[in-house]
């Protein structure tokens, strides 16, 4: 399709910095976009401006950040990140995507239990376990922020991740920073929401599984999503490495409280 080319362009070339044109093509008319629009970027005009100045001037600096980008992603680097989370006092949000669940739709003992497309996980919310969920990511990475006291969130649709966690960041600064596992797909799409709401970013690419293309993206932003999305073996150090580096400081968490859709560590 002609426009399609001609959005695809000008992300090609960074036209006036911005390299998600086509993400903000095929966007213009869906909910979520509307939700963003008049929820976040109109509610706080000032706030999007330089939220928007801030990824331009990013793109402007690193041409190279996106294309060269394969594994991880820090914004600002990975010392600030650090350093501005030891200020802050408040561990960053870990955020993960539903397509982690186990899934298998003709062996129900190899799916989660919780369900897919869904924010639910038994042992999040309960602290109870099934066979399956000692082979799910989540389960490994939910006992690790227990450990560091990190808050937990699976991520299921653009709407939802805007009102869950951007617009309560937004309106009342509660997750100043978050490390978040994404398709690379998504991951240029995340940055500027990130920026306007002033959060601190460490994200991380699945390394399979994930979504390749928008028509794929927005159908598992409607649940529709079949394959399991995982991370590499280099990416999962990292994560384990980020993770630890946080450990410590903090008292004993021995279960997590889930308030809406956010996991919270509780002593
Ligand atoms: S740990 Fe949670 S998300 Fe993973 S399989 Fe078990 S219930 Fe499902």
């Amino acid at each position: 399709m002609p426009m399609n080319r001609f959005f695809t362009y000008l992300d090609r070339i960074s036209f006036m910095n911005i390299n998600i044109w086509d993400f903000t093509y095929h966007s213009f008319f869906r909910e979520y976009a509307r939700f963003f629009l008049f929820k976040v970027m109109l509610s706080h005009p000032f706030r999007t401006s330089k939220g928007l100045t801030k990824y331009r001037r990013l793109m402007k600096e690193h041409k190279d950040i996106l294309p060269k980008f394969t594994k991880f992603l820090s914004i600002p680097d990975e010392k600030s990140f650090f350093e501005s989370i030891k200020k802050q006092r408040i561990s960053p949000l870990v955020g993960l995507g539903f397509c982690l669940k186990p899934y298998n739709p003709e062996k129900p003992s190899s799916s989660c239990p919780s369900g897919r497309a869904n924010h639910d996980c038994l042992y999040l919310d309960k602290g109870q376990t099934e066979a399956i969920c000692y082979s799910c990511a989540i389960y490994r990475l939910g006992e690790k922020c227990l450990e560091t006291g990190c808050k937990v969130y699976i991520m299921t649709s653009a709407k939802e991740i805007a009102r869950d966690f951007l617009i309560p960041q937004i309106n009342s600064e509660k997750f100043p920073s978050a490390i978040l596992l994404l398709c690379p797909y998504s991951i240029q799409a995340i940055i500027p929401p990130l920026l306007i709401c002033n959060i601190d970013m460490f994200l991380m690419a699945y390394n399979s599984g994930y979504c390749r293309d928008f028509q794929e993206w927005v159908s598992a932003d409607r649940g529709i999503k079949e394959e399991i999305t995982s991370l590499g073996k280099a990416s999962w150090k990292k994560l384990l490495d980020l993770l630890s580096k946080l450990d410590g400081s903090e008292p004993q968490y021995k279960r997590f409280r889930r308030e809406g859709n956010i996991f919270s560590c509780i002593t």
